[in-house]
């Protein structure tokens, strides 16, 4: 599943699609920012265990 910039997916890891930067969302309803490394807007979810 993809996650765009604006989206608010849930705290977590998400990994930017263009370079693999890693952004913590620390809370339910903070939104994924565009990726701080390259701009992109596209994350997927990391899995942690
Ligand atoms: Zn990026």
């Amino acid at each position: 599943m993809t996650y765009h910039a604006g989206d608010k997916p849930g705290a977590g890891a998400y990994r930017c699609l263009n370079c693999g930067y890693i952004v913590h969302v620390e809370s339910d309803d903070q939104e994924l920012p565009v990726c701080p490394n390259c701009g992109h807007e596209e994350f997927e979810k990391v899995q942690e265990d």
